[in-house]
């Protein structure tokens, strides 16, 4: 760590994130944000089981002649999963959707059958064109970007809005939630729905098309789906006491397998949070999960420390994961290790949305702050 290191009291977040901001007791601004901006949207008490009960009957009334009441993206990751369960106590009828972006750990697999069995809902996988996938993959990588997981993201999130549109579906259920995803540092990532971003730096480093893929706009995800379609994406997650151990362990119920930390469902996610993020640009994701866990009262901070005290990744399992990744993606050892290490770029250095999107945002807090409620309807 630099000497000029410094941490949260509080929390575990620290000067990686450089917009970090500490008052004068050593308390961060992520603590703040969750404090006056989080606290007064998360609902774990009588409040939010009445909200979700009056949303499970808007969806009901809503699918009552339909097949389907709402749709459900099932990762195989302990929030979906978790979601899913109460999806199935709540008696809601979901269209059950899996994106196969063809990075699926075995455990991944496995966990989703146990789920939709165990619900007896019918799963839809979608399977994303691999070469295209591929291309996506490698033209990020040689674009020297932080986010790489904006191809995986993106594909998922575009896959579940046009499956919703195509079956008259309204709401978008999403396992994301406050109680364990609340702090996450903006200077370290650019959004995964600007697909003119996407598109720019698959023209500049990529080597072919990405037709076959379902890439929107940020226009599209901002506004024409919630306006235009009436698409609203509700997170149930964030109206129940949440906590992530007690979800693993009613998980394991159903032969849940664990995969060793959050998003690890994916092996590329893994790979991209525990080395690359760290390894390129000192960001440890587990200090945002951690600090959200902390601040919603699901572990101490003593106990996050622990957890950061281990390492990221054991030697052996860096090694067999590097030698699975490039062997998918189709590359030499060589050509591979120097992808690692491309130049350091900034997403916002290719042609983006950056400038709608910072104004769409800015202007929603003003009128937020104006009106004292929030007008976002993906949030
Ligand atoms: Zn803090």
């Amino acid at each position: 760590m630099p000497v000029d290191h410094r941490e949260c009291v509080r929390c575990v977040m620290d000067t990686t994130d450089p917009e970090i901001v500490f008052d004068d007791n050593g308390v961060c601004s992520h603590c703040h944000y969750f404090d006056n901006e989080v606290k007064p949207r998360w609902k774990p008490d009588e409040r939010g089981a009445e909200a979700l009960s009056r949303q499970i009957a808007v969806m009901r009334e809503y699918g009552r002649k339909r097949e389907y009441d709402c749709i459900l993206g099932l990762s195989g990751g302990v929030d979906s999963s978790y979601m899913a369960l109460k999806v199935k106590e709540f008696g809601l009828r979901p269209l059950v959707i899996h994106v196969d972006a063809g990075w699926n750990s075995e455990s991944a697999v496995s966990n989703i059958k146990n789920i939709v069995d165990h619900c007896g809902w019918d799963l839809h996988t979608v399977v994303m064109d691999w070469p295209e996938i591929r291309e996506l993959q490698l033209a990020y990588l040689r674009s020297g970007v932080a986010n790489q997981d904006v191809p995986q993201d993106h594909v998922f999130f575009a896959s579940l809005y046009k499956y919703a549109v195509k079956n008259s579906i309204k709401t978008v259920l999403s396992g994301g939630n406050l109680a364990t995803e609340a702090i996450f540092p903006r200077s370290w990532h650019y959004t995964a729905m600007d697909g003119k971003n996407i598109r720019a730096i698959n023209r500049k480093h990529g080597s072919g098309s990405i037709k076959k893929l379902p890439i929107i706009s940020f226009w599209q995800y901002y506004f024409y789906y919630p306006l235009a379609k009436g698409l609203k994406t509700f997170r149930p997650l964030n109206f129940l006491p949440y906590n992530r151990d007690e979800a693993i362990e009613e998980l394991k119920k159903i032969g849940f397998k664990e995969y060793g930390s959050k998003h690890c469902e994916s092996i590329f996610t893994k790979f991209f949070q525990r080395y690359y993020l760290p390894h390129r640009f000192g960001y440890d994701k587990r200090r945002p999960h951690l600090s959200s866990q902390i601040l919603s009262g699901q572990i101490t901070r003593e106990e996050a420390l622990v957890e950061l005290s281990e390492p990221l990744y054991s030697e052996r399992e860096l090694e067999n994961d590097k030698l699975y990744l490039r062997k998918k993606l189709g590359l030499s050892q060589d050509e591979f290790e120097k992808l690692l290490e491309a130049p350091k770029r900034k997403a916002e250095d290719y042609p983006s949305d950056e400038k709608f999107y910072k104004f769409v945002k800015s202007t929603q807090a003003r009128v937020e702050k104006k009106l004292g409620l929030r007008i976002r309807r993906y949030s």
